[in-house]
């Protein structure tokens, strides 16, 4: 499957994405996530997307084009992939648009996952991520087995650095500002999947639904 996941920071993108991983092998491709690593390995393209990400500003559109370019050339992405995190801007959907005539990639899809304002803010701040592997914890709904690691690599499970009250506030009117437009853009040209996402196995299963695999 080829889908572009749409939705606030907290709206379940990234748990969205790896549950469809396991259908039928398509990665997920987090823009979140590379820039993470990339600050955490401390590379040329982490010096220069760390502050942004720390205030809860979005990276500069070229930077991001360039990883994606790169990224949607892998040969893992032939079975398919999950965009979690990309676009973010119109500019960035334009280029998308743009690189995948290119690469003569079609999408599927594009989703749209649906989240009151409380349920997200609730989950910002109770989110944990995994530094290693990227899986997403809770401290209320979903803890690692031993506190503070990951259940799946043993890797540091900590809140992110973006995760404070003032980040995730900035985050949230980012998002209101600059990526709640793509809604919209996506709708006109047809394609748009607007799904109530409260719940990310309802998300799931409609999904897998519409492209008719289940
Ligand atoms: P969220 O939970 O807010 O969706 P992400 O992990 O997707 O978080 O992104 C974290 C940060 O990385 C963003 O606040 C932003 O600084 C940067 N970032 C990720 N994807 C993009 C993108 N497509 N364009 C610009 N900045 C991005
Ligand atoms: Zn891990």
């Amino acid at each position: 499957m080829r889908l572009i996941l749409l939705g606030a920071p907290g709206a379940g993108k990234g748990t969205v994405a790896k549950m469809l991983t396991q259908i039928d092998g398509s990665v997920q491709i987090s823009t979140g996530d590379i820039l993470r690593a990339a600050v955490k390995e401390g590379t040329e393209l982490g010096k220069e997307a760390q502050g942004y990400m720390e205030r809860g500003e979005l990276v500069p559109d070229s930077l991001i084009m360039g990883i994606m370019e790169e990224r949607l050339q892998q040969d893992d992405c032939q079975k398919g992939f999950l965009l979690d995190g990309f676009p973010r801007t119109i500019p960035q959907a334009e280029e998308l648009e743009k690189l995948l005539e290119k690469l003569n990639i079609t999408l599927d899809g594009v989703v749209n996952l649906n989240v009151p304002r409380e349920v997200i803010l609730d989950r910002l701040t109770t989110r944990r991520t995994c530094e290693d592997c990227g899986a997403i914890y809770n401290v209320k709904s979903n803890p690692p087995k031993v506190e503070g690691v990951c259940d799946k690599c043993g890797g540091k499970v900590v809140q992110r650095a973006d995760e404070t009250e003032e980040a995730i506030s900035k985050r949230l009117d980012v998002f209101n500002e600059q990526t709640a437009p793509l809604v919209g853009f996506y709708e006109e040209k047809g394609n748009l999947w607007d799904i109530n996402a409260t719940s990310s196995d309802e998300v799931v299963r409609i999904i897998k639904e519409k492209l008719g695999l289940s």
